[in-house]
């Protein structure tokens, strides 16, 4: 199987070296030139299996030039119980909430409690195969802008992995206090982490410029290394992700909420459009699904984009309590846009150009009818999410983080909206410790102590919900990183942490 940028279809590639370069070297996304089909039979015979099996098959589909041998390696040393706490990484634990079922897809049971680790514990063992195929011997250079998870997840994946180096960039205000402890405090001899006085979309568009930049790329040849990245721009990202939604299909059939071939919704906090485009190529890919409910923050371009079909990220900025979707470029989108296009290299081109030139750019209508057609777009604001992580844990004693609780509360809008009895799994894309004066604040029970681990503590023992070992044991524990940059000396910040500015 190849795969091709969606800027120019002509540049075409295998998987391993999809995966090494990151992104495309004419700054367009890889995508898969065409879906592979789970049968109905394959869909069936997954019943049976535990997760690490499913993955092997669905990931066998696309990585064609890896041997089974080292698809099952990758999988194996990904998804152990030592790492996602039992051998289903991703549980589903299904609530009563205003009156309808909603199932919850756990993905946050890793090193990190977010989701992000479901696709960053397995890319490290696809990059290092990949840089033995297709690397020449160079190492690699992982660079991350992060909205909060992603920079850990990436840390904990690639931490004192051979032949490579990660540099985390986060914006300075916008992330958790638990998020900036958890990265500032990383281990590891190739890891390095700085702030950036800027939003998120600051450091991503850095981020991609530095990548993309073919001067810094030859001073990094020059010292045997290449760049590659961790963010979901990155098909070893998008990739695993694809396969918990095949596997929660699975246990909707298992646990008697759907009977196989019928369909299913899906609905997605997000942010960077990684997640909710991995449900949908599993869709492509046979997966009975019939609507993707998107749900934004305040920060709601995507929410706007659906329901008008313009993009427009010319808008106020907002730092939420969900920090990891505060994000007005989606970068994902592009994938969408290409296959919606009919895979239009053109188009997708012609929409991007426009996005960095001016900031907006409006779809065919029949884009836009295609979009309307499988995909509903909501937003939640922060009264609406702090009231439903206090309804939810009121009326079902669950606790969930403040993304989880943008889903819930766009979902409960979507079926009072529509009156879709369509069965729904609900992406939970983090532990709630992860932000626990948010969900404090929500749940309104007295004062709030001072200490971030205190908190903690009092959401402990108000809930009886378990704290996950990962944050608990970073408590006490010294930052080893604290530096703060300009976005404008990114690169500069790159070249010196390598040893080579
Ligand atoms: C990254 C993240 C999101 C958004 O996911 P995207 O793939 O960027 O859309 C949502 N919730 C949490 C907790 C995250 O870490």
């Amino acid at each position: 199987m190849f795969y091709y940028s969606t800027q120019d279809k002509s540049n075409s590639v295998l998987s391993a070296q999809a995966i090494a370069q990151g992104i495309a070297q004419d700054g367009g996304l890889f995508v898969p030139e065409s879906f592979p089909q789970i049968t109905s039979d394959e869909l069936s015979s997954m019943l049976s299996m535990s997760y690490r099996d499913r993955a092997k098959l669905i990931i066998s589909k696309y990585l064609t030039d890896f041997t089974p041998e080292e698809i099952a390696d990758c999988v194996d040393s990904a998804y152990t119980a030592a790492k996602f706490g039992s051998d289903d990484p991703a549980p589903i634990a299904s609530v009563k909430y205003n009156g309808a079922e909603l199932n919850l897809l756990e993905l946050w049971h890793g090193p990190t409690c977010a989701f992000k680790d479901m696709a960053l514990q397995i890319l490290p063992h696809f990059l290092t195969k990949s840089l033995k195929k297709v690397g020449g011997g160079k190492d690699a250079v992982i660079l991350v802008a992060t909205s909060g998870d992603t920079g850990k997840a990436a840390l904990e994946g690639f931490k004192d992995v051979d032949h490579t180096r990660i540099i985390v960039f986060y914006p300075v205000d916008g992330v958790s206090a638990m998020q900036k402890h958890q990265m500032n405090t990383q281990e590891g001899d190739n890891v390095y982490v700085c702030a950036i006085r800027g939003n998120f979309d600051d450091a991503q568009t850095a981020v991609k410029k530095i990548f993309t930049d073919p001067a810094t790329s030859e001073i990094l040849a020059d010292h045997n290394m290449m760049f590659s990245s961790a963010n979901s721009i990155n098909w070893g990202r998008l990739l695993p992700q694809i396969v918990y939604y095949v596997s929660a299909y699975c246990d909707m059939v298992n646990l008697g909420k759907v009977n196989l071939g019928d369909k299913i919704n899906i609905t997605v906090p997000t942010g960077n459009f990684g997640n909710i485009l991995a449900a949908y190529y599993a869709r492509e890919m046979g997966l009975p699904v019939k609507r993707f409910i998107c749900a934004s923050n305040s920060n709601k371009v995507l929410t706007d984009f659906i329901n008008t079909g313009v993009y427009d990220k010319n808008r106020d900025f907002y730092t939420t309590v969900s920090p990891s979707m505060d994000i007005l470029v989606s970068s994902n989108l592009e994938r969408l846009l290409f296959a919606l296009s009919g895979n239009s290299d053109t188009l997708t081109k012609s929409y991007m150009d426009a996005l960095k030139t001016k900031g907006v750019y409006e779809v065919t209508p029949e884009i836009k009818e295609k979009i309307q057609s499988s995909f509903y777009g909501g937003f939640a604001d922060e009264d609406a999410t702090a009231q439903t992580i206090h309804d939810l844990f009121e009326q079902q004693n669950y606790l969930c983080d403040t993304h989880t609780a943008v889903a819930v509360s766009v979902c409960d809008a979507y079926i009072k909206a529509t009156g879709d009895t369509t069965p729904v799994v609900i992406a939970s894309t983090a532990s709630p410790y992860k932000f626990s004066k948010a969900v404090l604040t929500a749940l309104d029970k007295g004062d709030m102590p001072e200490s971030e681990f205190d908190m903690v503590e009092k959401l402990h023992e108000l809930t009886g919900a378990q704290v996950p070992a990962p944050l608990a044991s970073l408590r006490g524990k010294t930052a080893r990183f604290g530096d703060v940059t300009d976005k404008e000396d990114m690169q500069g910040v790159v070249l010196r942490a390598l040893g080579i500015g």
